[in-house]
């Protein structure tokens, strides 16, 4: 059987390329975002979205503007005004760049044996390798395809414009359906727990991340979604994003690291592109790179 080219579905679509002129093969996930330049002057609120268009405007210049209040995903009140048309058209760009960044060139999926009754074909096995000296594997990336408002989209997130001229009281704390203006930037965190450790992440890429759903999930977890839920209710908000340095790195923690768990939306899709139910097992691309796993038996057969 031959590998599946492209599946299109509500959470987001899929394109596999087998390897080819001396390039690996390639899995991308293309999610189409839509981005929404709140107007922060119109009455909305962002949960429930009741699929109804959030408020957009984009002003011409700074006189233009209109200013208001949005809230956080604590409900925290923040001081913002609307985006102007350059500011904004610069912010798609780079927000496409930054998420794109933070995922790609990290996860490979290489082939097992582990699903005896749907194996891969040699010929599909062959479509795995891009030179015979290197193991088969499958590289993942997302491409972030950006969408008008209004359109088909497989997110719709609407980014606020903080109005960095009044000061604040705090952070704006945003969230898969509500990003803001700093969001393409690295954000920072400190733990006690972790004294000397600085986790470093681009929010955007994470927010993208919570997108990443199954069709039967309203977003993709964070880390130790499933640790959290054992600990008590007033420690289950921070442990989600990981109880150990490790996890805490993860791009789904407060990192930047993709993990086992950050590839699970390539693997659910690879095995849909392969016909297969197991059979593959993630891999860094940097672990991939230092320690390099053996060639299998049977890509030397198939590449003697
Ligand atoms: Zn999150």
């Amino acid at each position: 059987m031959a590998f599946r080219t492209a599946i299109a579905q509500t959470n987001y679509d899929s394109v596999f390329e087998p390897a080819a002129g001396g390039h690996p093969a390639k899995l991308t996930i293309r999610l189409k975002v839509a981005l929404n330049p709140l107007d922060p002057a119109a009455p909305w609120v962002a949960r429930p979205q009741n699929g109804q268009q959030p408020p957009t405007h984009i002003a011409a210049n700074l006189a233009g503007v209109r200013k208001g209040v949005v809230v956080d995903y604590n409900g925290s009140p923040f001081s913002c005004r609307s985006w102007i048309g350059n500011e904004w058209n610069a912010f798609k760009i780079r927000f496409k760049q930054m998420v794109e960044v933070g995922w790609n060139n990290q996860i490979l999926l290489l082939p097992t044996d582990d699903d005896q009754d749907h194996r891969l074909t040699d010929d599909e096995f062959r479509q795995l390798v891009f030179n015979p000296r290197y193991p088969a594997y499958v590289a993942c990336a997302i491409d972030i395809e950006l969408v008008a408002v209004g359109g088909t989209s497989h997110a719709l997130i609407e980014v606020a414009h903080i109005d960095h001229s009044i000061r604040q009281n705090g952070k704006f704390r945003v969230w898969m359906n509500r990003i803001t203006d700093e969001s393409n930037e690295f954000a920072t965190f400190h733990w006690q727990q972790w004294p000397d450790t600085t986790f470093r992440q681009i929010t955007s890429a994470h927010e993208v991340g919570h997108w990443l759903r199954s069709l039967v999930s309203t977003h993709f977890e964070h880390i130790d979604a499933a640790y959290a839920a054992t600990q008590p209710p007033a420690a289950q908000a921070h442990a989600q994003y990981g109880h150990t340095e490790t996890l805490r790195s993860a791009m789904m923690g407060d990192g930047l690291v993709a993990t086992d768990h950050e590839s699970m939306p390539w693997l659910t899709r690879m095995v849909r592109h392969a016909h297969m139910s197991l059979g593959w097992t993630f891999m860094h691309r940097a672990n991939f790179d230092t320690a390099m796993p053996e060639i299998s038996a049977r890509q030397r057969a198939l590449f003697p």
